[in-house]
C-alpha cells in the first residue's frame, strides 16, 4: 500500500467561551486528508483535525511532517485489509530529538488521526471493532460512557444561565457534566473560592445533591496552596472529580495535594507524549483505585503513541478504564470504545464542528452506541464533513 496524496487546511474553532486560562476567541484547527492506494488500485481517503486547546500547526506540518510522509514508501498491509500506521509514524519522527514536544505532537497527531482513519476504510470496518481486534482480543464495548463538558465563563454569564446550561445537557441524555471554576477575574481567592463554591451549589442542586453527577475543571491555574484550600471546600460534596487543578508538569505538587484531597483527581489533557504520562505516573502521586487520566491521542502524537501510553499505564498497574480523554471528538471515542477506557469527554455546545459525535446516536443516561459506518465516522457527522470535504 501506498500514500497516494496528503492534503492540508487551517479552519477557525473559535468561541466566545473562556475557562480559567485561556479565551478561545482566537482558537484554529488544522485538518488533513491522506488517501492510501492498496493493491488493485482500491483507495481510501483518512481524515483528521487536531482538537480544541492546542492551535492549527500548517508551518509544522509543511515543512517536516507532511514531507517525510509522502516520502513513506511502502505501508505493510494487514491481513484484515488495513495497514499498519507504526512504520508511518517512524518515518514522521525521523530526525527529531527526544524531549521538549512542543506543538509537534499535535501535527504528528493530526497525520496519525488520519491514517487510522484510512486503515480502518481500507478494512471496512468502523475503527472501534479495527482497534478491538488488533489489540484487545476482539472485545469492544457496546456503549461508551460520556459526559458533557461546558460550564464555561462568558461575559455576563450568570448562576442562572449556568444552570440553565447544565438543565440542557441533561434535556439531551447526559447525567454526568462539568463546569470551570477558578477563573473569576479580577479577584482574591478566598473571593473566587465564595463564588465558586456558590456556582457548584446551584448546580448540584439541579442534579439532586448527588456530587458523583459533578466534575469540576481548574485548567491548571492554582498554586499549590489555592489548589489545597480549593479541595477542602469541596471535598464534602464528594464530586466526580477535581480536574487539572495545577500546573500540569508539576508533578511533585500534585503529589503533595493527592495526600490532601481524598477525592478523585484528574489530569493529563496537556501531557503529550507517553513519557510525560510516565513521569506524571511515577511522580505525580496520583492513585490508580480512584483518579482519571485525560491525554488526548489527538494532542499527543496520536494513536501509535497512545497505545504505548496504554502499555505503559498496564505495567504500572493503571486499568484503561481510568483513562477519559480530553477533547470531545470522535477518535477518542472509537479508541474508548475499542480498546475498553473508561470514557470520553463530550462537548454539546461548545468546539463546534469538532466536538461532537456521529449524527444518529442520541444520548441515554450519559452512555453512546457507536455507528457503524467504516473508519472514524466522519462521514456521519454532517457539520464537520461539511469542514473536512472541501480537502478532497
Ligand atoms: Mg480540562
Amino acid at each position: 500500500m501506498r500514500i497516494v496524496s496528503v492534503k492540508q487546511g487551517v479552519v477557525p474553532i473559535s468561541s466566545a467561551i473562556a475557562n480559567a486560562y485561556i479565551d478561545f476567541s482566537k482558537m484554529t484547527a488544522s485538518v488533513v486528508a491522506i488517501t492510501v492506494e492498496a493493491e488493485g488500485g482500491r483507495r481510501a481517503t483518512g481524515f483528521g483535525f487536531n482538537s480544541n486547546g492546542r492551535y492549527a500547526q500548517p508551518g509544522l506540518l509543511a515543512e517536516r511532517f507532511v514531507p517525510r510522509l509522502q516520502e513513506v514508501g511502502e505501508l505493510p498491509a494487514l491481513p484484515d485489509g488495513g495497514f499498519d500506521p507504526a512504520p508511518a509514524w517512524a518515518a514522521m519522527m525521523k530526525n527529531e530529538k527526544p524531549g521538549g514536544h512542543g506543538e509537534r505532537s499535535v501535527a504528528v497527531g493530526v497525520l496519525d488521526m488520519a491514517l487510522w482513519d484510512a486503515t480502518a476504510k481500507l478494512a471496512g470496518k468502523p475503527l472501534w471493532r479495527l482497534l478491538a481486534d488488533r489489540f484487545n482480543g476482539g472485545a469492544a464495548d457496546d456503549t461508551a460512557w460520556i459526559y458533557a463538558a461546558g460550564g464555561y465563563y462568558y461575559p455576563g454569564k450568570d448562576e442562572a444561565a449556568l444552570v440553565e446550561e447544565m438543565k440542557r445537557y441533561l434535556g439531551l441524555g447526559y447525567s454526568v457534566v462539568k463546569m470551570k471554576i477558578g477563573g473569576a477575574p479580577g479577584t482574591s481567592i478566598e473571593a473566587a473560592l465564595k463564588e465558586d463554591l456558590g456556582r457548584i451549589e446551584a448546580v448540584l442542586k439541579l442534579l439532586g445533591g448527588d456530587g458523583s453527577r459533578l466534575c469540576v475543571d481548574v485548567n491548571g491555574r492554582f498554586d499549590l496552596k489555592a489548589a489545597i484550600l480549593y479541595g477542602e471546600a469541596i471535598e464534602p460534596y464528594g464530586l466526580r472529580w477535581y480536574e487539572e487543578p495545577m500546573d500540569p508538569l508539576d508533578y511533585s505538587n500534585h503529589a503533595a495535594l493527592a495526600e490532601h484531597y481524598r477525592g478523585p483527581l484528574a489530569t493529563g489533557e496537556n501531557l503529550f507524549s507517553m513519557i510525560d504520562a510516565r513521569n506524571l505516573i511515577r511522580h505525580g502521586g496520583l492513585r490508580a483505585d480512584r483518579d482519571i487520566l485525560q491525554f488526548d491521542p489527538a494532542l499527543s502524537y496520536g494513536l501509535v503513541e497512545y497505545l504505548r501510553t496504554l502499555d505503559m499505564l498496564r505495567l504500572h498497574g493503571w486499568s484503561p478504564r481510568r483513562c477519559v480523554p480530553h477533547g470531545g471528538h470522535q477518535f477518542a471515542l472509537n479508541i474508548a470504545v475499542g480498546l475498553g477506557l473508561g470514557g470520553n469527554e463530550s462537548y454539546p455546545e461548545v468546539f463546534a464542528p469538532f466536538g461532537g459525535f456521529a449524527d444518529e446516536t442520541p444520548v441515554t443516561d450519559s452512555r453512546i452506541r457507536m455507528p457503524d459506518a467504516p473508519g472514524i465516522g466522519f462521514e456521519r457527522k454532517n457539520d464537520l464533513y461539511a469542514v473536512l470535504k472541501p480537502l478532497l
